[in-house]
C-alpha cells in the first residue's frame, strides 16, 4: 500500500525510547520504526511529542457558550441548573448547532479526536438539542469521534414525558445513556431505570453523581450494586464524586477498591467542581476535587475533562484538556514526574479505556489520529502547556497552530564586539 506520509522522529509518550518514525497509509498507521526508508512526503517532527489525540469523556456542547443569557449571582450549583432549565426554553436547534460547533472547534484546535458529549433531553427541550448535536457529529467527522451520550439533567421519575424522550433518544441512535440522580426525587428509581434501558438498548451509561461535598451518603454504592447486578462492568462512568474529596485516604481506599472491583469508572471535572463546590463557605473553602490520581492508585480508570464551557456551571473555557490536566495537578499538589504523567494518561489513554475506544493509540493498523505537541516529555508537556502544533484525524491534517516567535532585535555591533 503506497505511503501517503511519513512522521519523522516524534517521541512516543507511552516510551522512553529515541524518536521514532510513522508511516501513514489510507487513514491508518502502516509503520512505525526507528528509520522507514520510503519516497514520500514527511513532516519533521524533531523528537517533538506526538499522542493520539486528546480525547474529552465528559462535556455539555448543547448548553456551551450561554453566559450572555444567564444571570447566577450565588453562583451555586442549584442556581446553574435552574438558569440554564429557564435558558433552555429558548433554544432552537440552529441556535444550539451554532453554539456548540463554535466549541467543537475549540476543542479540536487543542488537538481533541475523540469526544463524549452530555445532551439534555426533556420535555422542555424536547430532541431539539439532541438533533443538532447528532447534525454536528455527522459534520465534523473528519475531525473528531463525536459520541452523543443522552440523559436527563433534571430528573427522570419527577418529570413526566422525560422517559419517553429518553427511549426516543436512544431509538435513534445515542451512543450513551447518562443519568443525573441527584436531581431527581426517587434517585433509587431513576438509577435503576438508567440501567434497565442501558441494558435494553445495549449502551455505555455515564451518571452525573454525588455532586456535592456530603460524605454521610454517597449513590456510587447503589452503582456498584446495579452495575454488579447487571454485569455491566467496564461499562459505567460517573461524573463529579466531589465527595470523593471530603473522605479520609482509608475510606478513599475502600471506596476505590470497590470501583475498580466493579469496573465503575471516575470523571473528574476540576474547573466545574471548583467552581461550584464550597460555596457555603466564605474563607478556606473547600477545594471539592476528587482525588483522581489517588484512585487510579487504587485500580480505577479516571480520566480529567471539560463539563461545561462559558455557562453559569463554568464560566470559562478554552477547550484544552492540556490545560484540565495543568489544572487538576496544581489543584490536587501534585508535580513529580510520574504524577504529572499519570495527569496525561487521564486524558488521553484513560479516557479512551472509559470510553471503550479500543482501537485508540498509536499502532500499527489504528487510525492515523495523531497531534504533534511542542514538547519532548509527558510530564513537562503538563507542567508547561505544551502547545499543540497540529494534528491529523483518518491521516488527514485537521488543524495547524503556529508555534510561537520571538522577534530579537538586529545584534548591536558594539555590544557583539565589547
Ligand atoms: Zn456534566
Amino acid at each position: 500500500m503506497p505511503i501517503d506520509l511519513v512522521l519523522r522522529q516524534g517521541r512516543l509518550i507511552d516510551s522512553d525510547q529515541a524518536p521514532v518514525d510513522i508511516a501513514l497509509a489510507d487513514g491508518r498507521i502502516a509503520e512505525i520504526a526507528t528509520n522507514i526508508t520510503v519516497d514520500a512526503p514527511e513532516e519533521r517532527l524533531d523528537g517533538r511529542l506526538v499522542i493520539p489525540g486528546f480525547v474529552e469523556t465528559h462535556i455539555h456542547l448543547d448548553k456551551s457558550c450561554i453566559l450572555d443569557r444567564c444571570d447566577c449571582p450565588e453562583g451555586t450549583l442549584q442556581e446553574a441548573i435552574a438558569s440554564v432549565a429557564t435558558a433552555k426554553r429558548a433554544f432552537t436547534e440552529a441556535d444550539v448547532y451554532a453554539r456548540a460547533q463554535r466549541t467543537l472547534e475549540k476543542s479540536i484546535v487543542q488537538g481533541t479526536t475523540r469526544m463524549r458529549t452530555h445532551v439534555e433531553v426533556d420535555p422542555r427541550i424536547g430532541l431539539t438539542a439532541f438533533h443538532a448535536i447528532q447534525r454536528l457529529k455527522r459534520d465534523y467527522d473528519w475531525a473528531i469521534d463525536l459520541q452523543i451520550c443522552a440523559f436527563p439533567q433534571e430528573g427522570l421519575t419527577n418529570d413526566p414525558g422525560t422517559e419517553e424522550l429518553l427511549i426516543e433518544a436512544c431509538e435513534q441512535g445515542a451512543d450513551v445513556i447518562g443519568g443525573c440522580p441527584y436531581t431527581d426525587t426517587d434517585p433509587p428509581t431513576h438509577m435503576a431505570r438508567i440501567f434497565e434501558l442501558a441494558r435494553r438498548f445495549d449502551l455505555d451509561i455515564d451518571f452525573h453523581l454525588d455532586f456535592d461535598l456530603d460524605h454521610t451518603w454517597m449513590h456510587l454504592d447503589e452503582v456498584c450494586r446495579l452495575t454488579d447486578a447487571h454485569r455491566w462492568g467496564g461499562r459505567v462512568a460517573i461524573g463529579h464524586v466531589t465527595k470523593l474529596s471530603v473522605v479520609a485516604p482509608p475510606r478513599l481506599a475502600e471506596i476505590g477498591a470497590r470501583l475498580a472491583d466493579a469496573g465503575v469508572a471516575v470523571t473528574v471535572l476540576p474547573a466545574t467542581d471548583l467552581f461550584l463546590m464550597g460555596r457555603t463557605h466564605d474563607h478556606h473553602v473547600p477545594r471539592g476535587v476528587a482525588p483522581a490520581h489517588r484512585l487510579i492508585g487504587h485500580g480505577v480508570t479516571c480520566s480529567l475533562a471539560t463539563n461545561n464551557v462559558l455557562n453559569p456551571f463554568t464560566p470559562f473555557g478554552d477547550c484544552s484538556l492540556l490545560r484540565m490536566a495543568n489544572l487538576y495537578a496544581n489543584v490536587a499538589q501534585v508535580g513529580g514526574p510520574r504524577d504529572l504523567r499519570a495527569c496525561l494518561d487521564m486524558v488521553t489513554t484513560l479516557p479512551a479505556r472509559l470510553m471503550n475506544a479500543s482501537d485508540y493509540g498509536i499502532a500499527v493498523g489504528h487510525p492515523a489520529d495523531l497531534v504533534v505537541l511542542d514538547s519532548r516529555d509527558g510530564a513537562m508537556a503538563v507542567a508547561e502547556l505544551a502547545q499543540p502544533l497540529f494534528g491529523l484525524k483518518h491521516g488527514r491534517r485537521s488543524f495547524t497552530r503556529s508555534a510561537a516567535t520571538i522577534h530579537r532585535p538586529p545584534a548591536n555591533p558594539q555590544t557583539a564586539n565589547g
